[in-house]
């Protein structure tokens, strides 16, 4: 064949190939893991990383859902402390416990989580994902996000876990579209994990009030309002959080600790149950409020 032939060929079958390639992976993606029962999906408020060395009735809620848990393969954590340009997945065989906070004790920065990464599954996520490309990373690790609230539902960091990170140049359509996209990984003992808080305004804390269950009229107002959303079934309103006013203003001033709430959502079916627990304010402008779906 000559050159130019050959390069004409080439320059045809490449996009022929490309979305064989897609449709392969859309149809029939073959897992690396064995088919389970449908896991539940969590949406963890995991609010002040101190959470993760206290004693306390939100870390006995994380432990009592995950005793009502089958033991999930592994673990895919969406974490409000992860935010990249483009969407990552961890895909590191040991993910490093990041202490990304400051001005704690330092017996918080003495905390490992030595839960083992999952290439499999990075590679498995990257592929069911069609909507954007997913990049296989090996930098980050394991945030406090992650790491502080599923330190107590499996504290022996015997489940693998990975992290996928938000994209933060894109809105919330674009993160509630792309979690969909991972319901599949529901059918083989993945266990999806979105850790944020529904109401997180950090400059309007009341700094007196920080271990007490209380709220300001505008969080209590936004809390009652998302908590009718979800049980509702109506995601299109939380989606579209930023046209509520100012009480969802207040709660939501950045979107990160909301988004993985999204996530969790995405990937709720018709037969799902929805039970809310941890459900609290605290400190008037944050919320635990958590949620198992199915
Ligand atoms: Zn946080």
């Amino acid at each position: 064949m000559k050159k130019k032939t050959f390069l004409k060929t080439l320059a045809v079958l490449a996009p022929a190939t490309h979305s064989a390639m897609n449709l392969n992976s859309l149809h029939n993606l073959t897992s690396t893991f064995d088919k389970t029962a449908k896991m539940p999906v969590l949406f963890l408020g995991h609010g002040s990383p101190m959470n993760a060395i206290e004693e306390n009735e939100f870390v006995r809620g994380f432990r009592k859902v995950s005793s009502g848990i089958d033991m999930p393969n592994a673990i895919l954590c969406i974490s409000a402390h992860w935010e990249t340009r483009g969407t990552m997945v961890t895909a590191m065989e040991h993910p490093r416990t990041i202490h990304d906070f400051g001005g704690f004790p330092r017996e918080l920065f003495e905390v490992q989580y030595p839960a083992p990464g999952s290439p499999k599954l990075a590679k498995e996520t990257q592929q069911l994902i069609q909507t954007t490309d997913v990049y296989l990373d090996d930098k980050w690790g394991l945030d406090h996000g992650a790491w502080s609230v599923i330190k107590h539902m499996y504290p022996d960091a015997n489940v693998p876990v990975i992290q996928l990170s938000l994209d933060y140049t894109k809105g919330p359509k674009f993160h509630y579209e792309l979690a969909k996209e991972l319901s599949k990984l529901r059918e083989r003992g993945i266990l999806i994990v979105g850790s944020g808080n529904m109401v997180h305004n950090l400059r309007m804390v009341a700094w007196n009030k920080l271990n007490e269950t209380y709220a300001f009229d505008w969080a209590q107002e936004a809390s009652e309002k998302m908590h009718n959303f979800i049980l509702d079934g109506n995601h299109e309103a939380l989606i579209n959080y930023q046209q509520h006013g100012r009480a969802f203003e207040l709660s939501i001033p950045t979107p990160e600790h909301y988004l993985p709430l999204l996530y969790s959502l995405a990937l709720q079916d018709k037969q799902d149950d929805i039970h809310l627990f941890n459900d609290q304010p605290i400190a008037g402008s944050l919320s635990m409020t958590s949620v198992k779906i199915g």
